[in-house]
């Protein structure tokens, strides 16, 4: 049996891109998968897949700016599995665009979901983990969390920046038992790159990722390799882009 078999794992923004890709492979290696996001049509249609698949997998939708939220999730997670074993802080937006622009509503928004969403999955399963003596945190970060890409990077990167110091820390506080793994992508072809309301940036972005991005299975391929690891293996960190990304 593998060690990725047999654990529950939650997963948010698993409606697309990383975090589904993320499912369905865990699944396929016998994880059970909680899958949260706020859109439930196509966590439903997720979990409709998995589970013809052979897989067990439970949708709850969530919206990780309300705090209240991502507690019943994981209360609900809990109560419906008995234990969780990761949690896989994934649901972000990314908008891009020029300081100048001004589009203070984006900023607010990507601090709220990439910055207070992580931290609201911390606090829900912090207390758990530490009661299970057990418990793995894996945090989607960026290569946009070690270097500010310019124009119109600088928030996001700031949001980015922010979860890899708060992923950092957390392992030095609560390493020992719990593992902490923090992910940096780079350019991933998911909807990520359409959440931009600024035009001229969205036509930029869109152009990048068309000429560099790869698929969204390297990443769920690089988190399956930190959960399998034994307990006694913290992978601190992955970098992982596409070969012609500088
Ligand atoms: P997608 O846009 O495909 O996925 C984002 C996910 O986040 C969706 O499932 C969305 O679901 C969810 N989400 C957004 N807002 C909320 C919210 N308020 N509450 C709950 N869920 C929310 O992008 P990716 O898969 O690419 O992004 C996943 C993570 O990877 C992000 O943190 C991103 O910053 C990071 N990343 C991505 C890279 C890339 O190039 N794609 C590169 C580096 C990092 P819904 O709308 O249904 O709520």
């Amino acid at each position: 049996m593998n060690r990725i078999s047999g654990k529950v794992v939650v997963i948010t923004g698993a409606s697309s891109g990383l975090g589904e890709a993320t499912a369905k492979h865990l699944a396929a290696q016998g994880a059970t998968v909680v899958v949260a996001a706020r859109r439930k049509d196509r966590l439903d249609a997720l979990v409709r897949q998995i589970v013809g698949d052979g897989g067990t997998a439970l949708a709850l939708p969530v919206d990780v700016t309300k705090r209240q939220e991502v507690e019943a999730m994981i209360a609900q997670a809990v109560r419906q599995f008995g234990k969780i074993d990761v949690l896989v802080n994934n649901a972000g937006l990314m908008a891009i665009a020029p300081l100048s622009a001004v589009k203070v509503d984006e900023w607010e928004r990507m601090i709220d979901i990439n910055v207070k969403g992580v931290l609201y999955g911390i606090a829900a399963t912090l207390p758990l983990f530490e009661k299970q003596q057990f418990g793995h945190y894996i945090t989607i970060s960026s290569i946009a969390g070690k270097k500010v890409f310019s124009p119109g990077g600088t928030v996001y990167s700031g949001t980015k920046f922010a979860v890899s110091a708060i992923a950092e820390g957390l392992r030095h506080e609560v390493g020992g038992k719990i593992r902490t793994t923090t992910i940096a992508p780079g350019l991933i072809d998911t909807e990520l790159k359409q959440g931009s309301s600024h035009a001229e940036s969205l036509q930029a972005v869109g152009e990048l990722y068309q000429s560099q991005a790869i698929s969204a299975d390297a990443i769920a391929r690089a988190i399956a390799y930190a959960i399998e690891q034994p307990s006694d293996v913290d992978v601190s960190e992955i970098v992982i882009r596409p070969t012609v990304q500088e």
